[in-house]
């Protein structure tokens, strides 16, 4: 099973912004960044969080893993549920 204090569900996405000064350069379209940010669904509202960059890879890694073993968990659940309907769940 995945590692607990690896989990971390949502959605890694970079993008690019305009900040707020008026005289900026990214007001003429060079806009700053990109900059990473973690999209998750929780309690009925999604939230975006500010990843820093030096923590984007890792952020991935546990994102990726996270998907990965929750599809894993998805399958095994499909199959004791096929074992279930020929009354064989162990
Ligand atoms: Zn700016």
């Amino acid at each position: 099973m995945h590692d607990p204090a690896l989990t971390l569900r949502g959605a890694v996405h970079s993008d690019l912004r305009q900040c707020s000064s008026e005289r900026c350069r990214c007001r003429s379209g060079e806009l700053h960044g990109p900059y990473t940010y973690l999209s998750v669904y929780g309690d009925g509202r999604s939230r975006t969080v500010y990843v820093p960059q030096a923590l984007a890879a890792v952020t991935s890694e546990h994102v990726e893993a996270t998907r990965r073993g929750e599809a894993l968990m998805a399958e095994i659940s499909q199959v004791n549920l096929e074992l279930l309907r020929r009354r064989a769940l162990r």
